[in-house]
C-alpha cells in the first residue's frame, strides 16, 4: 500500500509490534487452558441471588411449545410468539427469574454496552424508554421482568430448572424434555435459546485448589462477602486485599467500584482491552415524548447498518462503535483524492487510527507513564471485544490499586496465599475470576445437555464437522427443533437485534404449523446442506470476521488455534443486514422453502 499517508504513526512498525504481542500471547493448549466448572469446581455455578429453594413435583404436562432458556432469546422468542397467537408456552430457566446474562451478570457496574434505545428488546411494545442512554443491569433485569409480565410468560415458567436432555419421541411425535427437577415435559416444538456466553470457566492455573481466601467468578457476584450492591458501596472490602484476574469488558465495568472501596485492590492482566469513551447520560424526557412509532426499528436498522460499514445520512446512536465506521468514511474520501487505496488498506489504516487514538487517551487519564505504558492495547480493534468506560482507567492513579501485569503471560500459579506473577507472590483475601466464558467448547457442553433426534442421533455429533443447519435455526433429522444462535445465522454487535429476528422468523413457522394443524416441520436435508455450501462459500473466518487468525489470541478466534469447524459454523457471512433481508424475503415467499410439513 501506498506509505506516502501523512498519519502520524508507523504502519510497519504497528504491524510488527501487533505481530510481536500476538506471539507472545500464543499458547498450545488454546482452549484447553481453562478449567471446566464441574466436580470440585461445580460450586462456582452455584446461584447466590436465590432466596428459597424451589422445591415441587416433576411436571410431565404437554405443552405447545417449550423454550430453553430465560434470557432476552427466550423473551423475545416468547414474546413473538404470543403476538402470533401461540398460547401454550413454557419457558424453563435454570435461573430463579428472567433475565438470562443479567440475570447472573450483576457485578457492580454491569451495563449495557451497546446503546439502551437500541439494546434494551421490546420497548415500544411495552412503552418503555430507558433511564438513560446505557443502561445498568438493575434497569435491565427490570425490563426482563417486565416483559415476562407484558407477554404472560411467567404464566408457565419453569425457574431453577436445567434441560439434561432432549430426545424426540417419533411414536408420539414430540420432545420429551428432562430437566433437573426430575421433569420429562412433552414439547411440540422446543426453541432453544441457551445464550451464546452462558457458562462461565476458569483459568487453568496451577496451584488453583490450594487457594485458602475467598473466591467466586463475577458471573456470581458474592456480595455477602463485598457488601454494596451491583450499584457499588462494596463496603465489606475496606479491609480486604482482592485480586481480580482477567481484564475484559466484565472486568473493566467492575474495577472502578472495586478501586472505590478494596484496602487493596491487585489488577492482573494479560492482555488490556480497549478502553473507549462511555460518554452516559440521562434520557432527555422531551427528546422521549418525539419518538414517533417505529423508533426503535429505525434506530437499530441505522446502528446496524453504520457498524456495518454502511453510510446513514444520519449517526443516530453517535458513540464509539460508530465512530470507527466514521474513521473509515474519512480514510475512504481521503483515499478519493488520490491515494488509491484498497478498501483493506483503508480499513487498516483506519483502525489504526482508531487504535492510536485508544492508546492516547491511557496517556491523558493515567498519571504513572509506566502503568499508562503497560495499558495500551496493541492489536487490531475488534480482536477483542471493544469495551467502553470512564472510570477505569482513572482508578489507576489510585494508592491502593496495582496493575499486575503479566507481559502476556497470564497468572504464573495460585497459592495458598494469592496470586504469583513473575515469581512475585500477591497475599490477598479474595481472588475474583473475570475470567469469561466458554466459547470453543462444544455446544452440548456449554448448553449442559444434548438433543437426540428422529433417528436417536445426537446433535453434537450431527455438527461434529462444524454446524449443519437452515439459516442456523432448524437441522435435519431434527423435526420441531428450534436454535437461536450466530452459528451459520447472522451476526451483529447489538445481540438482542439478531435474537429478535430469530423470534420473528422461529415464531412466523411455529404458529402457521400450528394453525394448520401440522404435525411436525422439518429442514429437508437439501436445504441443510445448500446452506453449509452457502456459509463456506464465505470465508469470513469466525464471529462473522471478527478476530481474524492474525489477531491477538482470545475467544473471537478460537485462541488463536487453527480450527477445522471455524469456517462452517461461522455467521452467515454476508453480514446481519442481507441475512435478516434474506429471512424477510423468504417468510414474504410464503412457499416455506427447505421445510417439510407433515
Ligand atoms: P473475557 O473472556 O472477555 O475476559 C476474560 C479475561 O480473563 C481476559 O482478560 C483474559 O485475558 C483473562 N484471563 C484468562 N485466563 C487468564 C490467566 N490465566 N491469567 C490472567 N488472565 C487471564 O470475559 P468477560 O467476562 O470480561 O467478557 C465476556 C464477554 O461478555 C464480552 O466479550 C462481552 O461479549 C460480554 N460482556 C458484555 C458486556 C456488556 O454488554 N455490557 C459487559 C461484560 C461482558 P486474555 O485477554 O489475555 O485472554
Amino acid at each position: 500500500m501506498s506509505e506516502s499517508s501523512q498519519q502520524a504513526f508507523d504502519p510497519d512498525a504497528l504491524r510488527e509490534r501487533y505481530r510481536i504481542e500476538r506471539e507472545k500471547r500464543l499458547r498450545a493448549d488454546g482452549n484447553q487452558q481453562y478449567i471446566e466448572m464441574k466436580d470440585e469446581f461445580g460450586h462456582y455455578l452455584d446461584d447466590p441471588y436465590i432466596t428459597d429453594r424451589i422445591d415441587r413435583e416433576p411436571v410431565t404436562d404437554e405443552v405447545d411449545v417449550v423454550l430453553i432458556g430465560g434470557g432476552f432469546g427466550g423473551l423475545q422468542a416468547g414474546a413473538r410468539l404470543r403476538e402470533a397467537g401461540v398460547k401454550d408456552i413454557c419457558i424453563i430457566e435454570k435461573g430463579g427469574n428472567f433475565g438470562g446474562t443479567w440475570y447472573w451478570n450483576r457485578y457492580p457496574g454491569a451495563q449495557c454496552d451497546i446503546e439502551s434505545y437500541c439494546y434494551l428488546p421490546l420497548l415500544e411494545e411495552l412503552k418503555y424508554v430507558p433511564q438513560e442512554k446505557y443502561s445498568y443491569a438493575r434497569e435491565i433485569l427490570a425490563h426482563s421482568e417486565a416483559i415476562g409480565k407484558h407477554y404472560n410468560l411467567y404464566d408457565k415458567a419453569l425457574f431453577q430448572t436445567e434441560v439434561k436432555e432432549l430426545r424426540w419421541d417419533e411414536d408420539l411425535k414430540r420432545w420429551i424434555v428432562k430437566t433437573s427437577q426430575g421433569d420429562a415435559i412433552k414439547a411440540r416444538f422446543v426453541s432453544m435459546a441457551n445464550g451464546p456466553l452462558h457458562r462461565p470457566k476458569l483459568p487453568g492455573v496451577p496451584g488453583i485448589k490450594e487457594y485458602k481466601g475467598h473466591t467466586f467468578h463475577t458471573s456470581r457476584w458474592d456480595y455477602d462477602y463485598t457488601g454494596g450492591g451491583p450499584d457499588g458501596g462494596l463496603t465489606k472490602l475496606a479491609d480486604k486485599r482482592v485480586a481480580i484476574i482477567g481484564t475484559g469488558a466484565t472486568a473493566i465495568q467492575c474495577v472502578p467500584f472495586l478501586g472505590e472501596t478494596a484496602k487493596q485492590l491487585y489488577v492482573i492482566q494479560r492482555t488490556p482491552s480497549t478502553v473507549d469513551v462511555r460518554g452516559n447520560s440521562p434520557t432527555d424526557p422531551e427528546w422521549a415524548e418525539t419518538l414517533e412509532p417505529g423508533w426503535q426499528k429505525q434506530r437499530m436498522e441505522n446502528f446496524n447498518a453504520l457498524i456495518s460499514g454502511i453510510p446513514q445520512e444520519q449517526d443516530l446512536v453517535d458513540d464509539g462503535w460508530t465512530d470507527l465506521i466514521g474513521k473509515m468514511i474519512h480514510q475512504f474520501r481521503k483515499a478519493k483524492e488520490g491515494e488509491n487505496l484498497s478498501v483493506a488498506d483503508m480499513m487498516e489504516l483506519a483502525n489504526f487510527e482508531k487504535m492510536e487514538e485508544i492508546r492516547a487517551r491511557v496517556d491523558e487519564l493515567v498519571e504513572d507513564p509506566e502503568v499508562a505504558e503497560k495499558l495500551k492495547p496493541y492489536y487490531q480493534m475488534f480482536c477483542k471485544r471493544p469495551t467502553f468506560n470512564d472510570g477505569y482507567l482513572p482508578t489507576f492513579n489510585r494508592p491502593n490499586v496495582e496493575l499486575v501485569d503479566t507481559n502476556g503471560q497470564g497468572v504464573e500459579r495460585i497459592t495458598e496465599k494469592g496470586v504469583v506473577v513473575a515469581g512475585v507472590e500477591y497475599e490477598v483475601d479474595c481472588i475474583i475470576f473475570s475470567t469469561g466464558f466458554e466459547v470453543g467448547t462444544s455446544y452440548s457442553r456449554r448448553a449442559g445437555y444434548d438433543v437426540y433426534g428422529r433417528d436417536r442421533t445426537a446433535l453434537s455429533d450431527h455438527w461434529r464437522d462444524g454446524t449443519r443447519t437452515l439459516h442456523g435455526m432448524g437441522s435435519h433429522g431434527f423435526p420441531n427443533l428450534f436454535i437461536m444462535n450466530t452459528s451459520q445465522g447472522g451476526f451483529t454487535a447489538n445481540f438482542p437485534h439478531l435474537l429478535d429476528e430469530s423470534a420473528i422468523h422461529q415464531a412466523h413457522i411455529i404458529s402457521h404449523a400450528l394453525a394448520d394443524h401440522h404435525t411436525t416441520v422439518e429442514v429437508t436435508k437439501e436445504a441443510e446442506d445448500a446452506w453449509v455450501e452457502t456459509i463456506l462459500g464465505f470465508s469470513g473466518g469466525p464471529m462473522g470476521g471478527l478476530g481474524g487468525p492474525s489477531c491477538t489470541p482470545g475467544y473471537y478466534n478460537n485462541e488463536g488455534q487453527p480450527n477445522p469447524n471455524a469456517t462452517q459454523s461461522a455467521p452467515y457471512g454476508g453480514g446481519s443486514i442481507r441475512f435478516f433481508k434474506l429471512l424477510k424475503e423468504w417468510r414474504d415467499a410464503g412457499e416455506f422453502d427447505g421445510l417439510t410439513f407433515n
